[in-house]
């Protein structure tokens, strides 16, 4: 997947841009379930678009060959991607320690 930067960054981009326009048309609305939306398209395509192909033997297709090691590999990005996040750590946070 990494060898199609470009366009996963300007997807990601458009999909941050979305919510905020969502969020801009709806000031009453809570983030949390635009999040929750958006987070809900982005599984639900996720899923349309990592179905294996008709080959049994395919090794490209192996780690994305039944449901359960799609969810895995869903799991697997999700963590990726939580991580390098700007916002993985919130100055909130109740594990931050105040001096
Ligand atoms: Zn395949």
């Amino acid at each position: 997947m990494e060898h199609h930067f470009d366009t996963h960054e300007e997807t990601a981009r458009e999909l941050v841009e979305l919510g905020n326009r969502l969020a801009d048309l709806r000031p009453e609305a809570d983030l949390r379930d635009i999040a929750d939306g958006l987070l809900a398209g982005a599984v639900h395509w996720w899923l349309y678009a990592n179905q294996p192909c008709e080959d049994r033997e395919c090794e490209e297709c192996a780690p994305i060959s039944t449901a359960d090691r799609r969810v895995a590999e869903l799991r697997r990005l999700l963590q990726e991607f939580a991580q390098s996040s700007d916002y993985y750590h919130s100055p909130t946070d109740h594990d931050v320690a105040h001096a």
